[in-house]
């Protein structure tokens, strides 16, 4: 693929085409080892931007990279403009709002912080196996985020080692929510099942089917990528598939990625399994809902959106 690690589209640039430049190529390709090899003999050093890619084993700075955009980029001026590179940066930012299948804004029902405020703390972090964190609630692992569940104001917040920051995050809420209301005494099956082995497995069609496609587009040739978000997330090697990872966005809950990479002959392919007893802890929307949490997160390169 022409394109470049730096986001220049090669493919369409007239100097490929008439035989002056060669195409950088991705990061991660040989095209990019020739053009480092070139540029060091002809300028005396490598293009930063190609020669960090390269050593850091990122295709694209814009899609996979989550120091984008970085200093290389800043100390320019080439190859992207200043007033490019801090739209970027401000629309990094900004996270796309949660919407249902239907492209409804989600809303948290008040009434799920009013149920919750009525369950016993202690009893309830023994069912869910999270921790009491008084006064204010329960504190949650997510992923790799220690979460807490503030009941008293019906919130969340995000807790690092010295800091807390408020999450804004409905579909997160919702889901964690519904956990908590939901989640039983029954412990993991040890049984995957597909989507089309759940109860509800009606629900999983039309516009509620888990979505796969980002998934394949982004990962389908880049097992290595895959392998690295999953990780970024705490994710665990399992030995399935050409790559699978078990991600547990929930103490009960795990969820299984796996992944066939694509060739000339067949399609890339992704697989997500749950355990059985996902269906004892989780309605059919809340399920949907957290596979898109955990699916996104995927697609972020494993980072917090
Ligand atoms: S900035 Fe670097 S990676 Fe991008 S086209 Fe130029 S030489 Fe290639
Ligand atoms: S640190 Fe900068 S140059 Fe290096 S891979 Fe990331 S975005 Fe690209």
């Amino acid at each position: 693929m022409p394109t470049a690690a730096c986001g220049i589209n090669c493919d369409v640039c007239g100097l490929r085409l008439l035989g002056i430049c060669s195409s950088c190529g991705s990061g991660t390709s040989q095209e990019a080892i020739n053009k480092i090899e070139a540029q060091k003999r002809l300028f005396g050093k490598p293009c930063p931007v190609l020669a960090c890619a390269q050593m850091n084993h990122i295709q694209f700075c814009l899609r996979d990279c989550q120091s984008f955009p970085c200093e290389n980029f800043r100390a320019g001026p080439y190859p992207l403009s200043e007033g490019y590179l801090n739209m970027q940066e401000r629309r990094r930012k900004q996270k796309p709002p949660d919407r249902t299948p239907k492209r409804d804004l989600i809303k948290v029902p008040p009434e799920y912080w009013d149920d919750l405020k009525k369950k016993g703390i202690e009893k309830l972090c023994e069912l869910s196996l999270s921790t009491p964190h008084l006064p204010e609630g329960i504190l949650i692992r997510f992923l790799k985020d220690d979460i807490l569940v503030d009941i008293q104001d019906c919130c969340l917040w995000r807790l690092k080692p010295d800091q807390r920051e408020k999450i804004d995050h409905p579909l997160l809420e919702l889901v964690l929510l519904v956990y908590f209301l939901n989640v039983s005494s029954d412990l993991l099956s040890r049984e995957m099942i597909s989507v089309k082995d759940l109860k509800d497995a009606h629900f999983f069609q039309g516009p509620h089917a888990l979505k796969t496609a980002p998934l394949l587009e982004r990962y389908g040739k880049d097992i290595s990528g895959f392998k690295q978000a999953a990780e970024n997330m705490g994710g665990e090697p399992i030995d399935m598939a050409d790559v699978a990872y078990k991600l547990s966005p929930l103490p009960k809950i795990p969820l299984y990625y796996l992944l066939w990479e694509g060739d000339e002959e067949f399609q890339p392919h992704l697989s997500i399994l749950f355990d059985r007893s996902i269906e004892s802890h989780l309605s059919a929307d809340a399920i949907w809902g957290l596979v898109n949490l955990v699916s996104i997160r995927l697609l972020m390169g494993g980072s917090n959106v």
